[in-house]
């Protein structure tokens, strides 16, 4: 058996016009031992019946019941079992009820003796305010629990509850029914439940008497109970406030905690996101970078409660966003309560409250939070809060505050994961001058030191032999001249790539035309290689294409570069085509193709690095300086286009493109062969 309805409901449809009140735990706790020590304290063989929730609740008091036995043999002592609490009549009479019972959620307790009678008969209100998440707090709640109930020190209501309680104990303990008889007769022996309702009539006369539930407690006692109820309310409110404080110190904590361990700013903000989303139990928590002068956001990490739909990725409104301009007008946090009825958002005619109207239907955004992520005054992005409903909410100070307290650890940690990322950064620079500077000891060692050396052979061997044929003398000094020109590249490509790399370059941009830019380079190309069988050299470069926007004399530079290398790694038997397409829209596209050694896969991208060379600096055969292909990058990147190598593989020919933009017409500008002519003769003297 199970009883559904508690001694209470049952008490009250006997005596309607009882009201029953709130008790906190320690206020019962506090008047079920006066009832107590009055049965200890007191003469007599009172009738005791107690009913308890739970088994510990027991234990706890188990030693006064074994007392209050000694003064009386009718005392029955109700749990629900959890460790080892059974039906049995060794000390007192134990009745074990089931868990399910509504007993499990009551606090009754029953005292009739000759002269006096008192009870109290309480259920629990469940789910109010008990939160068990940390010990210390825990019991402190523990104690604030709320019952509502009755405790009066009526006989008649003390005998109704008795006559209710007996009943379910002998449901329970049948064996028990001569002893419960006895208890009848001997404490409920006058008022049936008929009489009663008589009684209740008349009562109904003088309802007023009749309304207060403890009439007969006397005033002091009442003022007692009155006060102890108000300190155990101010102590739940402390206790709540306490406990509300350490929450957001230990969220505070946790979540500077998290985004301390890391310098990745999206560990960052992910981190962020999630606890103090989970912590607040909001409905969703956003995060997104940002700053000031931008005109959108795309949304980068969320916290979503259960059943809210994601909005990651979606692109968040700034510039047109009277919501977020006032973040920025206030530098401090903004707070809706309900967006539905915000005058800002709804209620404006204006075309930018349009896409946030759409916004707040579209997220089902109720009641809105926003923070601006600020270090020194400087927005780095923006952290949200959104209530989805159904009731708006009222933000409160302190969340606003706490808020508030981890988007200044969120900038501060961004800031030094920023300033660590820069600091990689020089690391990675310094290694590459590292490298460069290893690179160049290298070369020095090769390119300089050798040619040298053979110069100064030459030189010593023209001054020291006299006698020398005039054949080998001029063969000497050829050789000294052709080293002494390797050495001029190797320092004058070393120079312009630091300049160029420096960013000290003065670029000068006008209209070009390609066609010429193209003749004038391949005239370069073949002044240089006059004395070598160069492959043969297809332009099919037309002169009817767009006028293009460049430095002149960079694009000759890259042109002849391209060529030079075409030429040097083609066999005379090959050839070198050069063209022009435009499949890119606003610039056209150069192609140097020859039928050459070609490159390896692999090798495509390292070519445009300083100092790569196939065979390796010291066993060059081709000459060089592996300087040429980082120049050609270096200038294209400098008029905003793109270099890159093609290849099948090994002796299977290379394709270099690279992109040159189209000129504007925006600025008038005049064409004239004059500017090239001008070029022509002084990079011809080059
Ligand atoms: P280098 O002065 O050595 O030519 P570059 O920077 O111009 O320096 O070229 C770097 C390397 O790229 C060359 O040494 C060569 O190995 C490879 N390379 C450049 N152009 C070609 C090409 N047309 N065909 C095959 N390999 C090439």
């Amino acid at each position: 058996m199970s009883n559904s309805i508690s001694v209470l409901t049952e008490l009250l449809q006997i005596f309607p016009y009882w009201r029953p009140q709130m008790y906190f735990k320690a206020s019962l706790t506090a008047l079920s031992h006066a009832m107590e020590d009055q049965v200890l304290a007191g003469s007599g063989y009172p009738l005791v019946i107690a009913s308890f929730q739970r088994e510990r609740f027991y234990r706890q008091e188990a030693q006064r019941y074994r007392r209050i036995a000694q003064k009386t043999d009718q005392v029955y002592v109700l749990a629900a079992p959890e460790a080892d609490f059974e039906n049995s009549s060794e000390v007192y009479e134990k009745i074990a009820f089931k868990s399910t019972d509504s007993l499990a959620q009551e606090w009754n307790l029953i005292v009739i003796a000759q002269d006096y009678a008192s009870c109290l008969v309480c259920q629990e209100r469940i789910g109010v305010n008990y939160d068990n998440t940390n010990d210390r707090v825990g019991s402190a709640m523990d104690n604030s629990r709320r019952f509502e109930g009755i405790w009066t020190f009526d006989r008649q209501v003390s005998q109704q509850s008795a006559d209710t309680l007996l009943r379910r104990i002998l449901a329970y303990r049948p064996e028990l029914k001569t002893k419960i008889k006895q208890a009848r007769q001997k404490y409920l022996p006058v008022t049936t439940l008929k009489q009663r309702r008589v009684n209740l009539k008349q009562k109904e006369v003088n309802k007023l008497t009749w309304d207060c539930p403890n009439r007969y407690p006397d005033p002091f006692v009442q003022r007692l109970v009155s006060y102890l109820q108000a300190s155990q309310y101010k102590l739940l409110k402390a206790n709540r406030s306490l406990a509300s404080k350490e929450h957001k110190e230990r969220l505070i904590n946790s979540v500077t905690t998290a985004i301390r361990h890391s310098l990745d700013p999206e560990e960052i903000l992910h981190l962020a996101v999630q606890k103090l989303g989970e912590g607040l139990g909001v409905c969703r928590c956003l995060v997104y970078r940002c700053r000031e002068t931008d005109t959108t956001a795309t949304i980068q990490h969320e916290f979503l409660s259960a059943g809210i739909a994601s909005i990651k990725g979606e692109t968040w409104p700034l510039h047109d966003n009277p919501l977020f301009q006032e973040v920025m007008e206030l530098r401090d946090a903004l707070m809706i309560e309900d967006a539905n009825n915000d005058p800002r958002i709804f209620n404006r005619t204006k075309s930018d409250s349009k896409s946030l109207q759409s916004l707040v239907i579209k997220c089902s955004i109720l009641s809105w939070l926003l923070v601006p992520i600020l270090y020194r005054g400087r927005l780095l992005g923006m952290l949200e809060l959104h209530h989805c409903g159904p009731n708006p909410v009222d933000w409160k100070d302190e969340d606003v505050a706490l808020v508030n307290a981890i988007t200044t650890q969120i900038g501060v940690a961004l800031i030094q994961a920023e300033a660590y990322a820069n600091l990689q950064d020089l690391n990675e620079q310094l290694e590459a001058l590292d490298r460069t500077r290893s690179n160049l000891v290298a070369i020095t060692g090769h390119e300089l030191r050798t040619p040298l050396s053979t110069i100064q052979i030459c030189l010593e061997s023209l001054s020291t032999e006299p006698d020398m044929s005039p054949k080998l003398r001029q063969v000497m000094l050829n050789t000294a001249l052709q080293d002494a020109e390797r050495m001029r590249k190797l320092v004058q490509d070393f120079l312009t790539l630091s300049r160029l790399e420096s960013g000290r370059v003065e670029w000068h941009p006008e209209p070009l035309d390609l066609a010429e830019c193209v003749e004038l380079s391949l005239s370069n190309v073949r002044s240089r290689n006059r004395d070598r069988n160069l492959p043969n050299i297809k332009n099919l470069v037309t002169a009817e294409l767009p006028l293009i926007q460049a430095d002149g004399e960079w694009l000759v530079e890259v042109l002849a570069k391209l060529l030079d290398n075409a030429c040097k790694f083609t066999s005379s038997k090959g050839s070198v085509t050069i063209e022009v397409s435009s499949t890119h829209p606003g610039s056209l596209e150069v192609t140097v193709a020859d039928t050459g050694r070609g490159i390896e896969p692999n090798c495509l991208e390292t070519v445009f690095d300083r100092f790569y060379q196939e065979e390796g600096a010291l066993r060059r055969s081709t000459g060089g300086t592996g300087l040429g292909l980082a120049i050609c990058r270096q200038i294209v990147q400098g008029w905003g286009g793109e270099i890159w190598a093609e290849s099948d593989g090994k002796d299977l020919g290379s394709q270099f493109h690279f992109t040159v933009p189209i000129f504007l017409k925006t600025i008038p500008c005049k064409r004239t062969k004059k500017t090239s002519l001008a070029k022509t003769s002084k990079l011809n003297k080059k």
